[in-house]
């Protein structure tokens, strides 16, 4: 059986201190397996005693013999599982430590790009499979290693010729199987972890998207990738089921053959007449070799659950090998909130062409700034820029005359603030939520920043106010209501820079002006940088940005930009046209 890596030697990192209790774990169980057989040597005794009809008053001794290296051998077996499952828990515990600090020093965009639903995946499940694999796997492998082994020294000794009737099938059938593993069996593996991620993230994504499902009359089918994930992983299982019919057909034919093949065999030895040996050994053989096909399955499969756990090991590295943002411990501080583009390229990882191209734009302290333009045309990709969620791949961004690399992390998350039109609340109290962005934060400070956001009417509904649980029966919100909720967090984190996504559709009108007014509260006395999707609320920009294909093509402020006549006036009248139409309609 092939497998490309050895899965305990990637493990070995992850081990600490418990690399000999895995060992003494393996040998319990191989050891349990080897005691087991003289529970069989002595039920072969028995049969030979009760056939041949003398000293039966020994076999009352033996019987308790065999149940008593049966009890030690399980007792054996238990012990081993201990060991396992001990080590088990510290390598996950050890994978999951290691995988979380990472994560929390990797750029926010890794989580936009992998897809969170992916990286919960990894963090969940890939460590998961490693826990099953040393906990159960290994010592099962053990035990169906040495099963074979014993029973093969046995049934080879008490009549070598029977022995190997019942020992070559399984030989045979073992080959089968060992011609499916290998590399492709990986690949196989890898294409099902695979499409098992993207079904979780498109899954994840779709029951987030569910308000818009409603809210739109829209149907599953609307989303395509989900759509596509699941028909991609059935027409996947449906090849490989039939990619392994033959095989496994093969195999199981084979090793349940065994029977067949000792009646020919009784048939074949008994012609010069039947002795009571020859009725012990064969009555003794149909009782054991089942035992001898079952560890021979369970060894071949357990090549499969390694294939599972080399892919696993492989995600989490993959994980791991995401670089951090790097923080070169500067001290630095932005000396005031003005914020200048010189010349950034952005090219997101394996696209083809940059998403911004020399952008220049400089955004003085104070003043309130808008993105606005056709949809792709970079607007969320600066505003993420600035807030380094990626970093820039030519150019640089300054706030206060500083490069954002020079900036501590944690101080320009300080800095800035940002509400993203998809505001994610936890399961927790609205009090948590908000709290989030100021642990410390007083029940006071907590209304208040709800009070500035436009939360009240949000509250007054809620049965036991801030201290209900989002998500808990009867309280859910609304995608508006829920953005009011992040908004009111950044008014309680209180940082002199905001990065607000404007949100593109809302379910009713309150809702709208309710945003809008929490917006126009938060942004007071702030420096602003709002992603635009309507042109009402930009009139009163101080400066407003027209990006095209990563490109700023206009700015200046509505006045100016009207009179210019160029791009923005054009969007502005297909806007007003649109309203218009909107209150015709
Ligand atoms: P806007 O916010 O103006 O709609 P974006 O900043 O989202 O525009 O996108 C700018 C360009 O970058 C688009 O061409 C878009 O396809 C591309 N882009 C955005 N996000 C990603 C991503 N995660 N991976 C690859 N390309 C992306």
């Amino acid at each position: 059986m092939k497998v490309k890596k050895n899965a305990l030697k990637m493990l070995k990192e992850y081990l600490g201190g418990f690399g000999k209790i895995v060992t003494l774990g393996r040998l319990l169980a191989g050891g349990s397996a080897l005691v087991a057989m003289v529970t069989y040597y002595e039920i072969w005794k028995i049969m030979d005693l009760a056939i041949s009809g003398e000293n039966l008053e020994k076999i009352p001794a033996m019987g308790r013999t065999a149940v008593g290296v049966m009890i030690l051998s399980m007792l054996m077996y238990v012990l081993a599982l201990m060991c396992t499952h001990v080590s088990a828990f510290h390598i996950q515990a050890n994978m999951r430590n290691k995988l979380m600090k990472h994560i929390l020093t990797l750029p926010l965009g890794v989580f936009d790009e992998e897809g969170s639903g992916k990286i919960r995946r990894v963090v969940n499940d890939s460590t998961g499979a490693t826990e099953t694999y040393v906990a159960h796997v290994l010592p099962d492998k053990a035990v169906a290693a040495a099963t074979p082994l014993g029973l093969a020294v046995l049934m080879l000794a008490f009549d070598w010729r029977i022995g190997l009737i019942c020992i070559i099938p399984i030989i045979i059938g073992f080959l089968f199987i060992a011609g499916m593993m290998g590399p492709k069996m990986q690949e196989s593996m890898k294409y099902y972890q695979n499409a098992m991620e993207t079904i979780s993230s498109e899954g994840v994504e779709y029951i987030r998207g569910i308000p818009v499902v409603k809210t739109f009359g829209q149907t599953v089918f609307s989303f395509k990738r989900f759509g596509a994930a699941i028909d991609d992983f059935t027409s996947w299982a449906i090849n490989y089921t039939k990619s392994m019919t033959k095989p496994m057909v093969r195999f199981m034919t084979a090793i349940n053959s065994v029977f067949v093949a000792l009646v020919a065999g009784a048939y074949f030895f008994s012609r010069n007449g039947v002795s009571p040996e020859l009725v012990l050994n064969m009555m003794y053989y149909i009782i054991i070799t089942p035992l001898l096909t079952v560890a021979m399955t369970k060894l071949a499969y357990s090549g499969e659950q390694e294939m599972t756990l080399v892919d696993a090991i492989e995600r989490v590295d993959k994980i791991l090998a995401i670089e951090p943002l790097n923080d070169n411990g500067s001290k630095l501080m932005p000396k005031d909130t003005t914020i200048e583009l010189e010349n950034v390229s952005y090219r997101y990882p394996n696209a083809k062409k940059d998403a911004l191209s020399g952008v220049s734009l400089k955004i003085p302290a104070h003043s309130h700034v808008a993105f606005v333009g056709p949809s792709g045309g970079g607007k969320t990709t600066t505003a993420q820029l600035i807030a380094r969620f990626f970093d820039v791949t030519g150019g640089s961004i300054k706030i206060g005359g500083l490069d954002i690399r020079e900036i501590k992390q944690e101080e320009l998350m300080k800095n800035v603030s940002f509400v993203f039109q998809d505001s994610h609340l936890l399961k927790r109290t609205i009090a948590d939520n908000v709290r989030l962005s100021k642990p410390e934060a007083s029940d006071e400070e907590v209304l208040y920043a709800l009070k500035m956001a436009q939360c009240t009417d949000i509250l007054e509904k809620l049965p036991e106010g801030i201290n209900t649980v989002i998500g808990s029966k009867g309280t859910y919100l609304s995608g508006g209501e829920c953005q009011r909720i992040a908004i009111a967090r950044a008014f309680l984190k209180n940082a002199p820079i905001i990065i607000l996504d404007e949100a593109t559709a809302f379910a009713d009108p309150d809702n709208e002006a309710s945003v809008q007014k929490a917006f126009e509260e938060l942004a007071k006395d702030k420096t602003l940088v709002m992603i635009a999707h309507r042109l009402s609320t930009v009139s009163n920009a101080d400066n407003i940005f027209v990006l095209e294909n990563g490109k700023v093509t206009e700015s200046g402020n509505h006045k100016e930009l009207m009179e210019k006549g160029g791009k923005y006036s054009t969007m502005y009248a297909e806007y007003e046209k649109s309203v218009k139409w909107k209150v015709v309609a």
